[in-house]
């Protein structure tokens, strides 16, 4: 959205916003860098980085509250469970919802008068088109120009990206996202040795549940992990190649809503107002892992 907008096939926005939840794959914040320099920039955009914390950092800092991440759990009685995701409201909505605030004149807690918004552009292709929603504030109403204006799916976004020398983007979601599919584990694993033993780290130290659930005397009864299988993330199968892995390989890119999510994970990682995680709600509650 943001080339089209440069490009002026779709209107010039006033502002592109990215939610940092300080924990994204190096590739994407190169590829944020590059976005800017070659494309928002020259175009006059600014690019606002917004940002409410490292939640990484913030799941290990025993002195510091934590949105809980959608972690898979192994009760002590064997029944599998997940945990309660907020990170995406706490680390992608709440930071956006306080720059448009800023921006519009009205910072948190000054009434914003009714009639006052922005329009905000939300990219969802014509093959996730379930997933537009309507923002849940009066001062943000979504617009979704790549169904609405282009009536563009996946494929073609690919398309246009490939034109412009960007067939290798990224997708965007943190590093450690219990939502990844087997295929972006392996791609961690097999192209970036350090991000891997970062993550795999990561699943170590969260077994027991996050650190302030655990300084506060709310613990886990029972075990945390980032892997589906609830295993731990080194030792996790996810070099098993399913049906919509093979499907993928011999390019039927998009193999629809039924792909399977235990390969391909989150469709198109974490957007702040379509992520895949609000239709994986968990069954289960939050073990005391969101204080
Ligand atoms: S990418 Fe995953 S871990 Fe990160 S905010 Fe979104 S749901 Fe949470």
């Amino acid at each position: 959205m943001l080339a089209l907008s440069a490009e002026g096939i779709l209107p010039k926005v006033d502002y592109a916003v990215f939610a940092d939840t300080g924990w994204e794959p190096a590739a994407v914040y190169k590829h944020l860098d590059r976005l800017e320099r070659e494309i928002a920039k020259p175009a006059g955009i600014p690019i606002l980085r917004v940002s409410s914390g490292n939640i990484r950092k913030d799941a290990l800092d025993p002195d510091h509250r934590f949105a809980s991440m959608p972690l898979y759990i192994l009760n002590k009685d064997g029944r599998p469970g997940m945990t309660r995701r907020q990170c995406t409201g706490e680390y992608k909505i709440k930071p956006i919802k306080k720059k448009v605030r800023e921006i519009l004149g009205y910072p948190y807690p000054v009434r914003i008068p009714k009639g006052v918004f922005v329009e905000q552009w939300v990219g969802i292709s014509t093959d996730e088109f379930h997933r537009a929603k309507d923002a849940d504030v009066q001062y943000m109403r979504n617009r979704h120009p790549l169904i609405v204006d282009m009536d563009w799916s996946r494929t073609d976004c690919v398309r246009y990206l490939t034109t412009l020398g960007l067939a290798d983007t990224p997708k965007s979601s943190c590093l450690g996202c219990p939502f990844h599919g087997n295929a972006q584990w392996r791609h961690i694993r097999d192209t970036s040795p350090s991000e891997w033993d970062n993550v795999v780290e990561f699943d170590a130290a969260i077994r027991k549940g996050n650190a302030r659930a655990n300084a506060t005397g709310n613990r886990l009864l029972g075990q945390a992990f980032l892997h589906r299988s609830r295993v731990p993330l080194g030792e996790a199968p996810i070099d098993h190649v399913t049906a919509a892995e093979w499907a993928q390989r011999q390019g039927e890119l998009g193999t629809g809503p039924d792909a399977d999510e235990l390969e391909q994970g989150v469709a198109d990682g974490c957007s702040p107002w379509a992520c895949r995680g609000t239709d994986a709600e968990p069954a289960q509650d939050d073990y005391g892992l969101a204080s």
